[in-house]
């Protein structure tokens, strides 16, 4: 098998010649800026290496990555209780859908969607501040990646704050239904800055060995593992998480600001960041260099 290094670098060479790189999120105004002609992928092994190719030390925004943080917290923190307030089954709609909020009542699908993702983040932010919250985010990526510079970008946080008229309408509606417990203004800022926080893929690699039990900081339990595991394999991809799944064989989670985080459990943790979005909000070299890199490594989890 060619080494890892090998690999990276090929697969690195061939989303240089990809045409169809997808458009950035343009209901971010801060995030459409960005060029699409960047590709980074770095993936960190259970010993510590983190081998990494193309601009993997360029700091991108982690988006809806950071709903796997806030989810390990809150599960941490309340256990099973969690679920009385969102539950576990893929939309197969749109991230920020309103859909099934009217339809369905107060409980979000699951906990990757927004709706469900504003839910968890009200959970765990409770009565404190939103900044005790947003460092306790911070320091669980720091402590996880080994890196202590990692920070938020207020001006994407701002941008978002300034356009997100469909969070806002998602949080409103949570909170007509009794399913906020802050007031919607709390809840968004606070989602919306662990939204704004910026890492590398070398970074988020790294941080990410929490998932695949490598770390070894005792963070979250075996059981959440597991769980995170199961819930990024069937929702973290949104309507996309089939064709994800069907694809790379490989739980993961993406961010409208063009990262994936994919785990091969017990042997890597993956991060790749390329800014332009498919249909479903989703990195579409992304996509294409996980498929290819879990092809070539044999790290599918269905074999
Ligand atoms: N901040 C984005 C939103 O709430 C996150 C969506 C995503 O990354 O998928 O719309």
């Amino acid at each position: 098998m060619p080494s890892l290094q090998v690999v990276l670098d090929e697969i690195t060479s061939n989303m240089a010649s990809e045409v169809d790189r997808g458009q950035p999120a343009d209901f971010i105004p801060e995030l459409s800026q960005i060029d699409p002609g960047q590709f980074g992928i770095a993936v960190a092994l259970p010993s510590g290496e983190v081998v990494e190719s193309g601009d993997a030390r360029i700091p991108f925004s982690i988006q809806s990555i950071s709903k796997v943080i806030t989810l390990a917290i809150g599960l941490g923190r309340l256990g099973d209780g969690l679920w009385a307030r969102v539950g576990r089954e893929p939309s197969g709609l749109a991230f920020n859908s309103i859909l099934q909020l009217e339809q369905e009542g107060a409980c979000p699908r699951n906990p990757f969607v927004n709706a469900g993702a504003i839910v968890v983040t009200d959970a765990v932010l409770a009565r404190n501040e939103p900044r005790e919250f947003l460092a306790e985010i911070l320091q669980f990526l720091r402590t996880t990646s080994g890196h202590n510079d990692i920070f938020i970008n207020e001006d994407v946080a701002k941008s978002e704050a300034n356009n997100a008229h469909r969070n806002w309408a998602l949080a409103h509606m949570l909170k007509s239904r009794s399913n906020l417990f802050n007031e919607p203004a709390r809840v968004l800022g606070a989602y919306f800055h662990q939204c704004a926080i910026e890492m590398t893929c070398a970074q988020l690699a790294s941080a990410g060995r929490f998932l695949i039990n490598a770390n070894g900081t005792g963070l979250i339990s075996q059981d959440n593992v597991r769980h995170i595991n199961a819930l990024m394999m069937t929702c973290g991809h949104y309507d996309g998480s089939g064709e994800f799944a069907y694809r790379v064989g490989l739980p993961g989670k993406s961010g409208v600001g063009g990262g994936i985080l994919a785990l091969a459990p017990g042997r890597a943790a993956i991060a790749i960041w390329s800014p332009g979005l498919n249909k479903q909000g989703n990195s579409a070299l992304g996509t294409m260099a996980a498929e290819q890199l879990a092809r070539r490594m044999g790290w599918s989890v269905f074999l």
